[in-house]
């Protein structure tokens, strides 16, 4: 089945906000395995959304829209779908309730142009909206489905989990199943090419690549008949991916991050962490301690961004500084080494680099990082050059640093395992 995204709002046309619904939303429906040919966005504008609904219902089974599902005036996609197929609005008890209990629950007073909100196109299927006041809908037409959804991405979300998914799903014969299979400290470009021969070949089931920053999820999808047949369908693919990415693969749970993995990982080999941060400000830290549990196995989390502190803290060496710069290899190995007697963490993590916009030279350009991870007294170094502005260059430093301290945890346990 064809699937169309229209995404309402001049607000999308002119720039002031990314229009992440889309993203989310055809993401969302390559996962059902709807094909998706088009997505466009259009104003708050009446003749341009009804020519813009009016083609999509000519090329596409399914039309998804999302925004100007609000009260004010210049929300009026509902009033445009209902014109365009021909439906009169008729009021909705069930919402107009449900949006008294919702305003009066918080302190608010109904006001008049709240009632357009419990207007629905006669014979549409209402979706109640748990975060706002703007119901979902769904009209059936023939064999043609539009589906209206509220604008804020913390209302169109979770209505789409709850309610827009199953629906989906219902409409087509078979199930969909898949498993992500996460991969890090592996380029995007090199992950296609280790696969490029699975992707060639790809039916069922197919791979799709995403590339994260600093990782890449291979998403394996089947379609059958029900979910043991799809099932049977994914697992020798996974296997055989795990068979080609090997150590580099972190998990193949949806929910499991990179930095939970790490944490669950620290925490099975009894192993604490303590990181040591220049240019990435704490953002390594709080990756870390965003994951629930991780009071057991983190230590603690200094940022030293002047040379001053680097020095007073970790006891990086003056020389060092001078000759080598803040930096430098010697100056990573010396923060990481710093932050394990300052804190005596098992594994130490430093990161030390020139995110720009300056600070840049010809011998040490921006995007120029140096990452340390130590445990237990062995300590490895390791240069990068990332892209981007100031904030990519951090981000891809925290990235690289999680990967590089999995990996030289995954090596010391096995050292360790092999010495016993
Ligand atoms: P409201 O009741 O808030 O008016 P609505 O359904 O009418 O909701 P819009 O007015 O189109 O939706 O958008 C409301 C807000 O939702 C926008 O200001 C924006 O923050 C967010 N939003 C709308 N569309 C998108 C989109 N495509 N991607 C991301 N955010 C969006
Ligand atoms: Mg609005």
């Amino acid at each position: 089945m064809i699937v169309e995204l229209i995404s309402v709002g001049t607000e999308i046309l002119l720039g002031n906000i990314v229009n992440t619904n889309a993203a989310y939303l055809a993401e969302q429906c390559a996962s059902l395995g709807l094909s998706c040919y088009y997505q466009t966005v259009v104003g708050d504008n009446v003749d341009r959304l009804t020519e813009t609904l009016q083609t999509a219902l000519e090329r596409s089974d399914i039309v998804i829209l999302g925004g100007g599902l609000g009260p004010t005036q210049d929300d009026l996609t509902k009033e445009v779908t209902a014109r365009v197929l021909g439906l009169n609005l008729v009021k909705d008890a069930h919402t107009e309730e449900r949006i008294r209990e919702y305003l009066e629950a918080r302190g608010f007073t109904v006001t008049e142009n709240n009632w357009k909100q419990a207007l629905a196109p006669e014979g549409a299927i209402i979706v109640d909206n748990e975060n706002g006041t703007a119901p979902g809908l769904i009209i059936e037409k023939g064999d043609k489905r539009v589906i209206l959804l509220p604008g804020p991405p913390n209302e169109l979300r979770p209505m789409f989990e709850k309610d827009i998914y199953p629906y989906l799903d219902k409409l087509q014969p078979g199930v969909i199943y898949s498993k992500t299979v996460k991969v890090c400290g592996v380029g995007e470009s090199i992950a296609e090419t280790m696969i490029q021969d699975l992707i060639e070949k790809q039916t069922n089931p197919t791979i799709a690549t995403y590339a994260k920053t600093g990782e890449v999820h291979l998403r394996v999808t089947a379609k059958a008949e029900d979910e043991k047949e799809a099932r049977k369908l994914v697992k020798p693919m996974v296997k055989e991916l795990k068979g080609r990415f090997g150590n580099s693969i972190y998990t193949t749970d949806t929910e499991v991050t990179l930095e939970k993995a790490i944490v669950d990982l620290l925490e099975a080999n009894h192993l604490t962490v303590a990181t040591a941060e220049s240019c990435t400000g704490g953002l390594l830290s709080a990756r870390i301690i965003n994951v629930p549990g991780a009071s057991e196995v983190f230590k603690a989390g200094y940022v030293s961004y002047s040379n001053k502190t680097k020095r007073k803290l970790f006891g990086v060496k003056r020389s060092s500084l001078e000759k080598h710069g803040a930096v430098s290899s010697t100056v990573a190995k010396e923060m990481a080494k710093g932050a394990a007697m300052l804190s005596k963490a098992d594994v130490t993590v430093s990161v030390t680099g020139i995110a720009g916009p300056d600070g840049g030279s010809a011998e040490k350009p921006v995007g120029l990082v140096y990452i340390g991870c130590q445990v237990r007294g062995e300590v490895v170094i390791k240069e990068y050059h990332f892209k981007g502005n100031r904030n990519k260059i951090r981000e891809a430093s925290v990235s690289a640093a999680l990967s590089l301290m999995r990996e030289c945890i995954l090596q010391y346990c096995s050292n360790v395992m092999f010495s016993n």
